[in-house]
């Protein structure tokens, strides 16, 4: 299997150059030259595996570098510490839906490809033979960077740095990375919101000297935000598991088309469902899902991408993005793979903070997509409605999902099968949740553990990874401006 870079699309390289390497030289996101087809008799035939053996099953397909047999056990053992029997719970509300991604080490979305890359990264290095030492650099929003750490914390020949907004996180989420132990890895808060913090470390890896001074040092750098192709891939897999359950269930017919409403940020996770309709599964609608922060539901009904707006600090903070890096790959595909055009359109936001789309293409996506956009009230009516409807305590995350997805009902009556995806434990964001369900509550008097056992009491059970949290030693305490970030990982590196 060969990639190409969004931005040239002629020259290729192996899938282990490109996930080990990450971003692409051009600044272009790697994408695989041909698209490996699934037909329904196989996608049928992944629900009798388990979920690790299915995700192999469809990963190996982009990976012919790599030998099965490692991608299954990479596979097995990347999902061996999922809390829940079936990794991935299809949970009927109504009569559609939720997907529970969230069961993994830190209770969001993120760890289904978290825990994957470390090995593909590994095995990577291997084929490369890559002697230097590979440094991770991670811009998160709140999610990533726990899950990153988790991930890679003393993987073998690989460091890892992750920055996150100084006050662009939740109190748990900032609890769980400061708390990360581990030789390799280093955590820091950058002063501003996550667009400065992903602005800086997509800085770094175009800054020549800085690249040069690692070089020295005998690293290497590389990425694990979903701009790297083996962040993307274990992300195809749940959309396919998901179509395979509900055929196996009886709840869908062969070849009946499904929707997938998605609460979107960096596009990662929705595009993963969009190459999953490209191999061949039958899509109707891929819904996308935004907060306040709706550059994408502005930009799927005007076809004007415009990131220079106002920026809103949210209930459902790892959503609040304003350059959504994925789009890219999105616009290479609906755009025959024209890479001259997507340089172009990647200048003029680098350069002017937005560009548009032809009507054409506007219309192509309109046709796969579907975006609308949940205020904050809007997302605390929705958790509360949700339980008072199905007695199901979701996210701020997934209920942006949800409020969306009953806008998109109202607008079209679409009646078919939906898969609504769920990102994130109710867990991880006690305060926001609580609240929610009882305006009478005062949340501020309690601390994360306490609003914890309080969210028991809606017949929740306290996960591991909660628990694991308390009396935890805080480990790191840095703080730096955007500038600074470079200095801060020589630092680190020379420690
Ligand atoms: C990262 C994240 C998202 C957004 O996913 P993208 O792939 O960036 O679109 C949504 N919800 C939660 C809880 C997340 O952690």
């Amino acid at each position: 299997m060969n990639y190409i870079s969004t931005r040239n699309g002629v020259t290729t390289v192996s899938s282990d150059y490109a996930i080990l390497s990450g971003i692409a030289e051009d600044g272009g996101l790697y994408v695989p030259k041909d698209i490996p087809k699934i037909d329904i008799f196989e996608v049928q035939s992944l629900a009798n595996m388990s979920y690790a053996e299915a995700s192999a099953h469809c990963m190996i397909k982009f990976l012919d570098e790599f030998s099965k047999e490692d991608i299954q056990d990479f596979s097995r053992q990347a999902y061996a510490g999922f809390s829940c029997d079936d990794t991935v719970p299809l949970v009927p509300i109504g009569s559609n839906f939720c997907m529970e991604l969230y069961h993994g080490p830190t209770m969001a979305f993120k760890d289904m490809a978290l825990q994957m890359l470390p090995f593909l990264m590994q095995e990577s290095k291997i084929k490369q033979r890559d002697s230097k030492r590979t440094l991770i650099l991670v811009a998160t929003s709140g999610d990533t960077g726990k899950a990153a750490l988790d991930g890679f914390a003393d993987a073998d020949g690989i460091d890892i740095c992750v920055f996150y907004p100084a006050d662009g996180v939740s109190p748990a989420q900032r609890l769980q990375m400061v708390t990360q132990k581990g030789s390799n890895v280093h955590v820091c808060a950058v002063k501003g919101n996550f667009d400065d913090t992903q602005t800086g470390v997509k800085a770094l890896f175009l800054d020549e000297n800085f690249n040069k001074k690692l070089s020295a040092k005998g690293y290497a750098l590389s990425s694990a935000n979903s701009i790297n192709w083996g962040r993307l891939l274990p992300q195809i897999s749940y959309y396919i598991w998901a179509y395979a359950k509900l055929l196996d269930s009886g709840n869908i017919a062969n070849g009946e088309k499904i929707n997938f409403v998605v609460p979107t940020g960096n596009f990662g996770n929705i595009l993963a469902a969009y190459y999953a309709m490209l191999m061949g599964l039958p899509v109707n609608r891929l819904i996308c899902a935004s907060n306040s922060n709706n550059v994408l539901t502005d930009f799927f009904n005007t076809g004007d991408y415009v990131s220079r707006r106002p920026f809103f600090k949210t209930l459902s903070p790892s959503m609040d993005i304003l350059i959504s890096s994925n789009l890219e790959r999105l616009l290479f595909e609906t755009n025959n793979r024209d890479a001259e055009s997507v340089k172009q359109m990647m200048f003029k936001l680098k350069e002017e903070g937005s560009y548009t789309v032809s009507e054409d293409i506007a219309q192509t996506l309109r046709k796969n997509f579907w975006a609308g956009y949940c205020s904050d009230v809007m997302t605390k009516r929705r958790i509360k409605s949700i339980y008072s409807e199905f007695n199901y305590v979701i996210d701020p995350h997934t209920a942006v999902g949800f409020d969306v997805y009953s806008q998109y009902r109202e607008a079209t009556h679409d009646l078919s099968k939906t898969v609504l995806v769920s990102t994130a434990s109710p867990f991880k964001f006690c305060a926001d949740v609580l609240s929610s369900l009882d305006a009478a509550l005062e949340v501020s008097a309690l601390d994360d553990f306490e609003l914890g056992e309080k969210l028991c009491g809606y017949g929740l059970q306290m996960p591991d990874p909660l628990n694991a949290l308390k009396g935890a030693e805080i480990l790191h305490n840095n703080i730096c401006s955007k500038e600074d970030m470079g200095r801060e990982i020589e630092t680190f590196l020379s420690k």
